[in-house]
């Protein structure tokens, strides 16, 4: 089992960022995400969960500053470009996938690996032959596999891997 320490970050996303929610889950990081939220229970909630704020809205940004509380201004517009101004701005350890610690893209829950056999009447007979592994969520029972939990993301996170061997040379 992967270890998992005390100090890593936990985000609220804002409702624009969708996409970088689901990201950060599937990536193993716990991030609040509601796709219709107002300011202030957003700024109330993530004080209150110690959550650092990702959002594109600079009103919001400046009155989570205000209040001491921890965020990411998302300023640019590409994928790749946003999650490397979070890279920036949070020392985020791990920027690869594993099934074994993602999070349900859908509800933020953990995910546990799942034997096939169980699942089996639930997914459809060509994803089942081809496919392995299996993992379903703790909370919401959505069932995942490589194929769509964790391919997806392969190419966009060799994106942003490329991006920050570049910054570093
Ligand atoms: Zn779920």
């Amino acid at each position: 089992m992967p270890l998992k320490t005390e100090s890593e970050p936990i985000f609220f996303v804002d409702a624009m960022l969708g996409n970088i929610a689901r990201k950060l889950r599937l990536l193993g990081y716990d991030s609040q995400y509601f796709s219709d939220i107002d300011d202030e229970k957003l700024i109330d909630s993530a004080r209150k969960e110690k959550r650092i704020i990702i959002s594109k809205d600079e009103e919001l940004i400046k009155k989570a500053q205000k209040l001491g509380m921890r965020s990411i201004h998302i300023t640019r517009e590409e994928e790749v470009e946003e999650f490397l101004e979070i890279i920036n701005s949070v020392n985020l350890k791990r920027i690869q996938i594993n099934g074994n610690i993602a999070r349900c893209p859908k509800c933020n829950s953990l995910t546990e690996s799942v034997d096939k056999e169980i699942i089996k009447e639930r997914i459809p007979q060509g994803v089942l032959k081809s496919n392995d592994k299996f993992w379903i969520c703790k909370c919401c029972n959505q069932v995942y596999w490589e194929g769509t939990h964790i391919k997806n993301l392969q190419e966009f996170v060799g994106k942003v891997n490329e991006r920050l061997q570049q910054s570093i040379k």
